[in-house]
């Protein structure tokens, strides 16, 4: 029996034990996965309690991620350039931190979506952990460029510095997107969460593909892609089933089918 959770504040929302008791289901791997409602400065205590009760691992969200990866006594290179753990696999003594939200994504852009990513020139909106977390991931399909523009320059161009070794990227100010055609365009910000759009060129939606990382409701970037002309749209619910499916399998070693799980949480 794999025993298996989920830490956050606030937790009650989270979808994931309903992707894992499908994954459990689908594969016949015996799953026991938890929801568990850590105090803001409580995340160790919390994490550690779980392990005592003998743990296979678990998964760490909103805010505790960071928490996550100084509490982790290893470290995957995902996890290490994200600068943050969504998943810890207890291994012995050793506590193996990995980040899967960056594999979810690729995942679910190339794999359910059919999109190549490969010489492709990507727009990423937002530098926040979600950005810092998609960037090695999708800097490993080879793609043409990555340009990342956040409404804080700074930020943007810190990020550029700390993937250059990756591959093709460039940081900038949201204001110096260009109103011209971009293979993919994705918002990583948390705009959508304040029913937001940033503040960008419309022309460079033209033909693009753009994916919301932000699920469960139409947002106004889907909104602002619609209106102008972009090829496909997408939000993010396929990237949380395969983030959670790489995590699954990163514990049980078994790779659970995503997409019944994905037909069904959007039905
Ligand atoms: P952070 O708080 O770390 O970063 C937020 C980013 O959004 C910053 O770059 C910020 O810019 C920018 N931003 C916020 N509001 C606006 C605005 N009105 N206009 C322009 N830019 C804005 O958040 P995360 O990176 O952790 O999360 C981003 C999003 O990704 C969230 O919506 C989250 O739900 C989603 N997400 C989805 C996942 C999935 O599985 N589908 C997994 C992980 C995240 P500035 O630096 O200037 O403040």
């Amino acid at each position: 029996m794999y025993n298996l959770a989920v830490f956050g504040n606030p937790i009650e929302h989270s979808l994931s034990p309903t992707i894992h008791a499908e994954f459990a289901q689908q594969t016949g791997v015996e799953v026991n996965y938890d929801k568990i409602l850590a105090p803001i400065d409580g995340f160790n205590h919390k994490a550690q309690q779980f392990i005592d009760e003998g743990a296979t691992g678990f998964n760490i969200t909103v805010p505790f991620k960071l928490d996550a990866y100084n509490f982790s006594t290893k470290l995957t290179l995902n996890a290490k350039t994200a600068g943050a753990v969504n998943t810890i696999k207890v291994e012995g003594s050793e506590l193996v931190g990995e980040n899967t939200d960056g594999i979810g994504l690729v995942n679910d852009l190339v794999n359910n979506l059919g999109v190549n990513l490969k010489d492709k020139t990507i727009l990423i909106l937002g530098a926040g952990g979600a950005t810092q977390g998609i960037l090695l991931p999708l800097l490993k399909e080879n793609p043409k460029r990555v340009m990342i523009a956040n409404r804080t320059a700074s930020k943007a161009q810190q990020l550029q510095q700390d993937f250059a070794q990756y591959g093709n990227t460039c940081g900038f100010g949201l204001e110096k997107i260009k109103n011209e055609p971009i293979d993919v365009i994705i918002n990583a910000t948390s705009a959508s969460l304040d029913k937001k759009m940033p503040d960008i060129a419309s022309g460079c939606a033209n033909h693009a593909i753009c994916y919301d990382l932000m699920y469960g409701e139409q947002t106004p970037f889907m909104n602002w892609a619609k209106d102008n002309n972009a090829s496909m749209i997408a939000d993010g619910i396929g990237m949380l089933v395969e983030q959670a499916a790489s995590s699954f399998e990163f514990w049980t070693g078994v790779k659970p089918d995503t997409h019944t799980v994905i037909k069904n949480l959007r039905s």
